[in-house]
């Protein structure tokens, strides 16, 4: 790598400056655009600087499943963006929602969640970390009153999502870093839903964060990629080995199309959250809907807590249609823009019906405590005409009402 002039001071560049220079590390070429190393290993001068580098002694790089000039610069990037010290990629979000956990707990030691988890976070917390000893307990994310309850003396980790996903709920972080800390456990925050650019978990107090880089970072709906942020020592010490033994690494390929998107985050959450909060607005005055949920509306439940810890209301707002599930399923069926499907924060425009999609396999009962009901939709708003999704969602709200 090339290193002919210094590089900027991106502590003192804005988000979107970092967005588009930070991480870049320029081969020998000089190549503008930042160049795609695919290749597992590394070749040495002599067994000497082998030797070295394998022992730690000479940076550089040694084998990809843990170390890669292109995922670092994607790792390098993320971390300038978020504010962390530290930044490891994963294969996918699940990836990085797994280590964390696992890097941070051990047999014996209790998780704090909120019940309202992506599906397959809820899968590690109930039903995969108590094969190895790790006991949770599940809260109303909430309700202040119910983590402090739930904390007990090997309570290491707790963890949830805020906005949550489909119902939009809004979870008080520093308020629950504090009960975290106050209990000797440490808060994982995932903050897909909110992106980086719209919530700072770290600056309210979360100790590590995790993406899906596969929604929004990638945002064209074509990789899958994962992220864990924190301290510098936190990775080093918890995260790093457990992720270079067990080896769940991002491609260089995918790792190369998430960094060239970092560059365009800022233009299309921006875009993406002003028509989502148009198409919010349009929505709840459709006689369908009974109801609109979107983080910075008036009529959200925590409107003043979602205007204190994000930017803006984000890219993702639900609906909850009269007519229960018969009338969600007209709605969906009368988009012609709008696609259903259940990826989020996407260029495409979604819609997922969550109680037969994505949150399927939770019991009735379960799905009723977490708000999924029949007539609940989850819509991600994409980069289009903002003009064109306001005449297709108004056109199928009015065939749901039919
Ligand atoms: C999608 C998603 C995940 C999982 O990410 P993958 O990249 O699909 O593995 C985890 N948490 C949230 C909130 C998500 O939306």
């Amino acid at each position: 790598m090339n290193a002919s002039k210094n590089p900027p001071d991106f502590a003192k560049l804005r988000p979107a400056t970092r967005l588009v220079h930070g991480g870049a590390a320029r081969s020998q070429f000089g190549e503008t655009s930042e160049a795609m190393f695919l290749t597992q290993g590394f070749v040495y001068d002599s067994a000497e600087a082998a030797e070295a580098r394998f022992k730690g002694e000479q940076p550089g790089f040694v084998y990809s499943r843990f170390s890669n000039p292109t995922v670092a610069m994607f790792e390098e990037r993320a971390a300038l963006l978020e504010g962390a010290e530290a930044a490891r990629a994963t294969a996918s979000g699940m990836a990085a929602v797994t280590a964390a956990l696992m890097s941070l707990l051990r047999a014996g030691d209790h998780v704090v969640a909120a019940r309202a988890l992506f599906g397959s976070c809820l899968y590690i917390v109930e039903d995969w970390l108590p094969r190895f000893g790790v006991s949770s307990t599940l809260v109303d994310g909430g309700d202040l009153d119910q983590w402090r309850a739930a904390m007990r003396p090997n309570t290491k980790v707790c963890f949830l999502e805020s906005p949550t996903n489909p119902q939009l709920e809004i979870l008080d972080i520093a308020e629950i870093a504090k009960i975290a800390h106050e209990g000797g456990a440490r808060l994982v925050v995932d903050n897909v839903f909110a992106t980086p650019l719209l919530q700072q978990p770290l600056a309210l107090g979360a100790d590590v964060v995790v993406y899906s880089a596969t929604k929004h970072m990638d945002g064209q709906g074509r990789v899958l990629g994962g992220l864990i942020l924190g301290s510098r020592q936190l990775l080093d010490e918890h995260v790093h080995n457990v992720l270079r033994q067990t080896g769940p690494t991002l491609s260089a390929f995918n790792a190369w199309l998430l960094l060239k998107s970092l560059e365009t985050l800022p233009l299309r959450v921006a875009q993406q959250s002003a028509s989502a909060a148009r198409l919010a607005d349009v929505l709840a005055e459709e006689g369908a809907v009974a109801r609109v949920l979107y983080p910075f509306r008036k009529d959200h439940p925590q409107e003043a807590l979602a205007r204190r810890q994000m930017r803006a209301g984000g890219t993702v707002l639900a609906l909850e249609m009269k007519g229960g599930k018969a009338a969600a399923f007209r709605f969906c069926n009368a988009l012609n823009i709008v696609k259903i499907s259940n990826n989020l924060g996407d260029a495409k425009s979604l819609v997922t019906h969550p109680a037969t999609t994505t949150h399927q396999r939770l019991a009735p009962d379960v799905q009723a405590r977490m708000g999924i009901t029949p007539g609940l939709l989850r819509l991600s708003v994409g980069l289009e005409d903002v003009e064109d999704l306001l005449d297709d969602v108004r056109a199928a709200a009015k065939s749901a009402g039919a």
